[in-house]
């Protein structure tokens, strides 16, 4: 769905929550956590204009929404996950290397149709929306079709998205491979049409070290060096056999992150899923080099893969952001990922705040991804990409709300209890991209498909 024009002020009043700094992993503290309960937040031209206290109007001129009682928070950010990937969600009975064969690999197979790699398109952007996630970075498939159908999707929404033809010139199956030069031609003429464009941003998109041969990762790493601002995306050390594998196809190399580092491929902008499978080199490696690892905690948990060493990441100051992974992951619901990250920690005895889950998946992600200045806070200037939350639904998560004590509770509960359900709208840009069917706050509709009332009759 996409909204009409959007009325240039906007007012919104709720409980805004976001971080100014970094909560850090441990105990719960208040320090870096911008709670502002019942207040309006107010969006001009698609920005973030400022914030009063509820009690405060904000004027005859503003299109006001009563959200009272409801949680606000910045559009959640995905850092990796599959457009094209959907379809095989919830396959059942394996581990990586054959759940690629198995279910992932046909799948992906089908996106050389433009016509079908344009509907998933659709339907993956609508989805995001509708589970509270304004921002991502993508894997769609080999093929430019379907790079060109998500960069179109998402700039039709508004949406801050960053993708790139995925890089496969060997060990994939007829349909699913390219090869050095060409790969090469295509990739330039995406990022000649997509990169820039209003909101979107191009990323090269090696897979992983496996299916690419070492001239096709030089070709990407030249790519980087020959166009500044490129994100990197791609995979590293998920699991075991996949490990050992990569060690085998590269023996000269102290790692598989040496395997990327040794090609160019690490900077201040590669984002890298999973990394579980890192030693402390590793990790100093990444710090250094300021690429982050995209904790994809769902998928780990249902592929079996292993249990992320956030605390190492960490100690070595290196980066890392939240990811759903799906179809590896078995939701496109960040708070979900934010609850298996949880579980996760908590099977290697580190206990994960809700503040450190939701600083990572909008401030921490955004730094980590140098967009800060555009999403992941309420701050003036920033684009208003925002969320606005029931904090439970349902009676028993409702009942364990009514007796949260403090605000963390309170959010770890929301967390742990809550998914795409308790959305109730999200905002791209000030526009609203989502709204919840038979929502019961009693307002009206309006031209633009969001629900509003007038500041005089709040
Ligand atoms: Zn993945």
């Amino acid at each position: 769905m996409s909204g009409g024009q959007p009325n240039p002020r906007r007012a919104l009043r709720a409980d805004l929550l976001d971080f100014t700094g970094d909560p850090g992993l441990g105990a719960p503290g208040l320090g870096a956590v911008r709670h502002r309960p019942d207040h309006w937040l107010l969006i001009e031209h698609g920005r973030i204009v400022g914030v009063l206290p509820g009690a405060q109007l904000p004027g005859p001129d503003w299109l006001c929404e009563d959200q009272r009682g409801r949680l606000l928070i910045p559009g959640l950010i995905d850092t990796h996950v599959h457009s094209v990937q959907l379809d095989v969600i919830a396959s059942y009975g394996s581990e990586l290397l054959d759940w690629l064969e198995r279910y992932t690999f046909p799948a992906e197979t089908r996106h050389a149709d433009a016509a079908h790699a344009r509907a998933q398109a659709e339907a993956f952007t609508d989805a995001l929306l509708a589970h509270g996630t304004t921002a991502a970075v993508v894997f769609p498939s080999v093929h430019a079709v379907s790079v060109d159908a998500l960069f179109d999707a998402a700039r039709r929404r508004g949406m801050r998205l960053v993708t790139g033809k995925v890089l496969m010139d060997r060990h994939a199956p007829d349909g699913l491979r390219d090869d050095v030069s060409q790969a090469e031609v295509q990739c330039e003429a995406l990022i000649a049409r997509w990169h820039g464009i209003d909101r979107l941003a191009y990323a090269v998109t090696p897979r992983f070290a496996a299916t690419s041969t070492p001239e096709q990762l030089a070709m990407a790493g030249a790519l980087l060096q020959r166009h500044a601002g490129l994100t990197m995306q791609t995979h590293v050390a998920e699991n075991r056999a996949e490990v050992a594998w990569i060690a085998k196809l590269f023996p000269q190399a102290r790692s598989y992150l040496d395997v990327y580092h040794r090609h160019g491929l690490l900077n201040e902008r590669a984002v890298l899923a999973h990394g579980i499978w890192l030693d402390d080199a590793d990790r100093a490696l990444l710090a250094d080099s300021g690429a982050q690892i995209a904790h994809s905690p769902s998928s780990n948990l249902f592929l079996g893969s292993g249990l992320f060493d956030w605390q190492a990441m960490a100690d070595a100051e290196a980066a890392v952001s939240l990811a759903s992974d799906v179809g590896g992951g078995t939701s496109l619901s960040m708070l979900r990922t934010m609850a298996d990250a949880y579980r996760v920690q908590a099977l290697r005895g580190v206990r994960l705040s809700a503040f450190k889950a939701l600083h990572t998946a909008t401030l921490g992600a955004a730094q980590a991804l140098h967009l800060d200045h555009e999403i992941g806070r309420l701050e003036p200037g920033c684009m208003a990409d925002v969320t606005v939350w029931d904090w439970a639904a349902g009676p028993v998560a409702r009942g364990r709300d009514a007796l949260a004590r403090d605000l963390h509770e309170r959010l770890f509960a929301w967390m742990m209890l809550g998914d795409e359900r308790n959305l109730v709208t999200t905002l791209v840009a000030g526009r609203t991209q989502y709204k919840r069917r038979n929502d019961d706050y009693g307002a009206s509709e309006t031209t633009d498909g969001s629900n509003q009332r007038r500041a005089a009759a709040a």
